[in-house]
């Protein structure tokens, strides 16, 4: 019985100090990988399962009791299938080297407890046991390491009585429970180092400030960030320290400040921090304080974390700054300005462009569609001449404009114009620029007025305001041209006032003058349809242009203007009818005409003229490729 406690217990010593070397001895074959270590794990208890075998307590002829289940069993249960079978490999070669009547059973035993630690992996969910799986694979190991053997004993009679049963039970379930509590503590710890590992690798690779003070400021934890910020060497040289060491008298008892409003507050608490740093420089921290506490709940020390933010301090004083300049600089000009988001809703306007459309000011303001303001300020009167029945096409015209762009001018009903100039934006919206051009729209309608006027002088004979000799021959080139394209014909009439000559002796110059307005006064009455025009050809003689006028008509017209003009009865003492008359010659192109026609015309016309003095005056003559005839003459002559 003494001899059986020795042995095990001696047992009990060599499954400690496996566990004990596993643990403890940091071989560099647990930073290798996973399959490396199950084989040394194996080989470990292997040995192990060697040591407990040299020390058994015999019961009879080679039979043997000892631990060597626990560690096979746990080797398996803890190590996985791997470890286990390199921890059975070695017990059984070992148990066959040494021999003897209970060989085959101890090999049943090994090969028993391999697969009950097998199956347990299989069964426990995480690495590590759980107490209760530890116990319950301790109880299957206690009665498995018994079954085979006492059978085996029971057939040798050997005594296997309780006496020995219970206590080699006992030491296998607490040698087992111990191991499998032991390994389970140790890979927990490994774990917990292996996450502590990492959460310090992440604190210091941390970009923003990290650390842990005491209930009075002390450094008791800090990240490199920690170190940048405090302009310390390293973040060693903190622990201990407190921020007097390292910043300003006066932001030290400011963050001290923050500290205890943190520590009473007992909860998070997060501060916007400004400080001067002992080179006069200023950074701005947005900082979390919160209350590091012990396991019992009481407040040791603050956690704080920090970012720099000056540079986004900077950056938004910055663009508030520009913000407001930009708002200044819209507000100032003259220009309204409006920008419409890709739905047409109004997203800003400046007062300038609220105070040009005054009547509709209270919608022009953002959240307002552009199609809703435009049907205001034509309801409201605001837009001029747009008939009713155009509104919406009108407003459909101007909002596809706000999509495409472009440049408009319009007039308001007071009076006033505007111009739009409208630029679309890649995202769809538009920026719409707008002035007042009224004062430009004025003078740009003098301007045309004045323009008007000049061309009108620049082609009027200032005595007659008949066309002058310039726009004769204007006009004279494109009816021409006109013929000569093949389009209609022209009638040409030439016309000059009878011994004129002797009328500006007897009656004066001025006398002449209004002579020669009276026969333009006739000549303009005689053109009546649009296309015809009266020209002062050059000192007294006059010309009437027809177009589309064939001989026949021309000659009624020529004769319809000398009646009219002899129905005046402007005296001419000079003259043989007593009266002021004219002589007509006229020459016309019919259509298809050659070119030389074309530029004959006048020529003829002027023959013809020849003509008609030649025969008396006071008559109309129509040109003739052989000679000029006589179509008309006074009552007198015939
Ligand atoms: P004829 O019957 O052959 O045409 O005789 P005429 O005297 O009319 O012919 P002539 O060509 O010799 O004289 C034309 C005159 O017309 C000469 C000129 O003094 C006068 N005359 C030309 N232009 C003007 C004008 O603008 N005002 C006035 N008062 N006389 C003008
Ligand atoms: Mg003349
Ligand atoms: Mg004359």
């Amino acid at each position: 019985m003494n001899s059986l406690w020795v042995g095990l217990l001696a047992n009990m010593a060599v499954v400690s100090l496996v566990i004990s070397l596993w643990s403890n001895i940091r071989l560099p074959i647990f930073g290798q990988k996973r399959s490396v270590q199950e084989w040394a794990f194996g080989s470990l208890f292997g040995l192990g399962a060697i040591g407990v075998m040299l020390m058994p307590f015999q019961l009879g002829a080679g039979f043997f009791i000892d631990l060597r289940m626990t560690m096979i069993g746990t080797a398996a249960f803890i190590g996985g299938p791997v470890a286990g079978l390199v921890t059975a490999f070695i017990a059984a070669a070992f148990r066959l080297y040494l021999g003897g009547a209970g060989a085959a059973v101890g090999l049943v035993g090994i090969v028993f407890a391999c697969a009950a630690g097998i199956v347990g992996w299989h069964l426990k969910v995480r690495e590590a046991p759980t107490v209760k799986a530890s116990v319950l694979f301790s109880l299957v190991m206690a009665i498995s390491a018994m079954a085979p053997g006492f059978v085996y004993a029971l057939y040798q009679e050997i005594d296997t009585g309780p006496q020995i049963r219970l206590p080699y039970m006992t030491l296998v379930f607490v040698a087992t429970l111990m191991a499998c509590v032991a390994l389970g503590n140790e890979i927990r710890r490994r774990e917990t180092e292996a996450r502590n590992h990492m959460y310090r690798h992440v604190i210091d690779s941390l970009p923003e400030a990290l650390n842990v003070k005491d209930r009075e400021g002390r450094f008791i934890m800090a990240n490199p960030a920690t170190a940048i910020l405090m302009q310390a060497e390293n973040a060693d040289t903190l622990i201990g320290k407190t921020d007097f060491d390292f910043f300003r008298q006066d932001v030290a008892v400011a963050f001290r400040a923050d500290e205890d409003k943190a520590l009473k507050a007992g909860t998070p608490i997060v501060e916007e921090q400004m400080l001067t740093r002992m080179d006069g420089n200023r950074a701005y921290l947005s900082t979390l304080k919160a209350p590091f506490t012990d396991i019992d709940g009481n407040i040791i020390g603050l956690i704080t974390h920090s970012r720099d933010t000056t540079d986004k301090k900077l950056l938004e004083a910055a663009l508030a700054q520009s913000d407001r300049r930009a708002a200044e600089a819209l507000s100032s000009i003259s220009d309204g300005l409006v920008m419409f988001d890709k739905d047409l809703t109004l997203v800003f306007c400046n007062e300038r462009y609220r105070a040009m459309f005054s009547a509709t000011a209270d919608l022009r303001v953002p959240g307002t569609p552009a199609a809703a303001i435009l049907y205001a300020s034509i309801a409201r009167g605001e837009l001029a001449g747009i008939a009713q029945d155009q509104v919406t096409t009108w407003v459909d015209t101007a909002l596809a404009r706000l999509k495409q762009g472009g440049t408009v001018q319009f007039p308001l009903a007071d009076g006033r114009w505007i111009e739009s100039r409208t630029r679309p934006t890649p995202e769809g919206a538009c920026f719409v620029i707008c002035s007042d051009i009224t004062a430009s729209k004025q003078h740009e309608l003098e301007l045309q007025n004045l323009n008007d006027r000049l061309s009108v002088l620049a082609e009027t004979d200032s005595l007659t305001g008949l066309l002058n000799r310039r726009a004769f021959d204007a006009v004279m080139e494109e009816e021409l041209a006109r013929v000569e394209s093949g389009e209609g014909s022209l009638a040409l009439l030439m016309i000059d006032v009878d011994y004129f000559k002797r009328f500006n002796d007897t009656y004066g110059h001025g006398a002449g003058d209004s002579c020669l307005k009276a026969v333009a006064d006739c000549l303009r009455a005689a053109a009546r349809r649009t296309g015809d025009r009266a020209a002062r050809y050059g000192g007294e003689e006059m010309a009437l242009i027809l177009p589309d006028t064939d001989e026949a008509a021309a000659v009624t017209i020529a004769e319809e203007f000398c009646d009219r003009l002899r129905g005046l009865r402007i005296p001419h003492s000079e003259s043989d009818k007593g009266i002021v008359t004219v002589s007509i010659g006229v020459a016309t192109l019919g259509r298809g005409s050659v070119p030389t026609d074309a530029v004959r015309l006048i020529v003829r016309a002027d023959e013809a003229l020849y003509v008609a003095k030649r025969d008396g005056r006071d008559g109309v003559r129509v040109w003739e490729p052989s000679r000029p005839r006589i179509v008309h003459s006074d009552s007198g002559r015939s």
